[in-house]
């Protein structure tokens, strides 16, 4: 049977392993509702021509006559602007990829939600900034929410059906980026470039950057807690540099369960995209024999101190996280343009998080998407006047 669906953040790293998948899976199996970008119309425009999907909107409502003219004539519907996002996010679909990079990923996400089809989730900004909406949201509309991060997609594959009264941990693995054997000084001359060289994946430049300050690990934590409906003391973090185990169960009597695969997020998505069933992949198949050794070890708060801010943000509510996550973003652009250094990536989060409860305490749990959004926008707001204040 044919499957409908959507892609968000289509030109992006996840988007596009999403429709190599697609494009593989041959004609007929899915036929494509929306597929959408922010900025980059001549991706756009060349995944649309070969995926034909009904329509194609750009974020960026700059770009929408250069869309336009781009599909002209293709018979591809095409709009721009947020709001046009979301009435793309709205169209009736089976299945829904969440791959817009940031909370700009939200309200899309909610709106895939609110119709119910099954959504995979690989913006976990959703959940950093409003888990409890969103879960609740899934729950009341019925809709499945088929996480795409490697780490939770293993974890929920590795939770037997029923069983997850029965869990007393849970482990998301981390490669621990590129300085994961960098001493903290030498750190203060990281370049971009340094920093977007990940060890094992080929991701975005934002979640690159994530994973190299070790926040990436951080905003996983968040996610797990409210995906798997856990307390931060039972969701552990150990660096896994060869990435072959992506996440492990630990129950009641002492089994763990865990899923393995090569770094490639090919195998998350297919699990998600063919789920409740299989698919097949190109991923590279797992040789254990020449892999040789797993090596495994405790991350350092010290040397990476996002991951204890990202914890402590968790530990004090929705409004701390949604801040964090803001904060963040303002700071990994800021690096990305060389306003900033590595360093002050966490240090720039950290005071965003104090000076925004010196001004006004942050809720700990939201009353809807309005009030997580609100949080956003003050957070974006001090860490850009505290920037315009190096700038100076
Ligand atoms: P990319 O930066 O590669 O792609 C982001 C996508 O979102 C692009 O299509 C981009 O469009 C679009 N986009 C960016 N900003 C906006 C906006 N303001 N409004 C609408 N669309 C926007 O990101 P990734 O694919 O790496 O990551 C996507 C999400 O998945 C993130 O939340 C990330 O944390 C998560 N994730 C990613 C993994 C990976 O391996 N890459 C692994 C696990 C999770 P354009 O191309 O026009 O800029």
């Amino acid at each position: 049977m044919t499957r409908r669906i959507s892609i968000l953040g289509a030109t992006g790293s996840v988007g596009t392993a999403t429709l190599d998948l697609v494009g593989r899976a041959g004609d007929g199996k899915f036929d494509i509702v929306a597929l959408t970008a922010n900025r980059n119309v001549d991706a756009l425009a060349a995944i649309a021509r070969k995926h034909r999907p009904q329509i194609a909107v750009i974020g960026d409502e700059s770009k929408a006559d250069a869309l336009s003219q781009a599909l002209a004539g293709t018979g591809i519907e095409t709009a721009a602007g947020p709001k046009a996002l979301i009435e793309a996010a709205s169209r009736p679909v089976d299945w829904t990829m969440a791959a817009i990079v940031g909370s700009a990923g939200l309200e899309p996400t909610a709106a895939a939600l609110q119709k119910g089809a099954a959504v995979a989730l690989a913006n976990k900004e959703c959940l950093v900034c409003a888990g409890e909406y969103f879960i609740d949201l899934a729950e009341q509309r019925g809709a499945a929410i088929l996480p795409v991060d490697s780490e939770h997609n293993a974890i929920f594959q590795s939770i037997y059906p029923g069983h997850d009264r029965f869990i007393r941990s849970i482990t998301l693995t981390a490669s621990g980026g590129p300085f994961r054997d960098w001493p903290r000084e030498e750190m203060t001359a990281v370049t971009r470039e340094d920093a977007l060289a990940h060890p094992v994946w080929s991701m975005g430049d934002k979640i690159s950057i994530d994973s190299a300050t070790l926040m990436n690990k951080g905003l996983e934590v968040i996610e797990a807690c409210r995906l798997f409906g856990l307390p931060s003391q039972k969701v552990g973090v150990v660096i896994h540099r060869q990435s072959v185990i992506h996440g492990l169960v630990e129950y009641i009597d002492g089994s763990v369960l865990a899923q393995l695969g090569s770094p490639d997020m090919r195998i998350p998505i297919a699990s998600a995209l063919a789920w409740p069933e299989r698919m097949d992949t190109p991923s590279e198949r797992l040789d254990l024999a020449s892999i040789g050794q797993l090596d495994f070890e405790p991350p350092d708060e010290i040397r990476f101190p996002a991951l204890r801010l990202a914890r402590n943000a968790l530990e004090a509510g929705e409004g701390a996280t949604a801040a964090l996550n803001a904060a963040n973003e303002i700071a990994v652009a800021a690096f990305l343009d060389g306003r900033i250094g590595f360093l002050d990536i966490a240090r720039l989060v950290s005071d965003c998080l104090n000076g925004l409860e010196r001004e006004a305490a942050l809720p700990n749990r939201f009353g809807g998407l309005d009030d997580a959004l609100h949080v956003d926008k003050r957070a974006r707001d001090w860490t850009r006047a505290a920037l315009s204040s190096v700038d100076a």
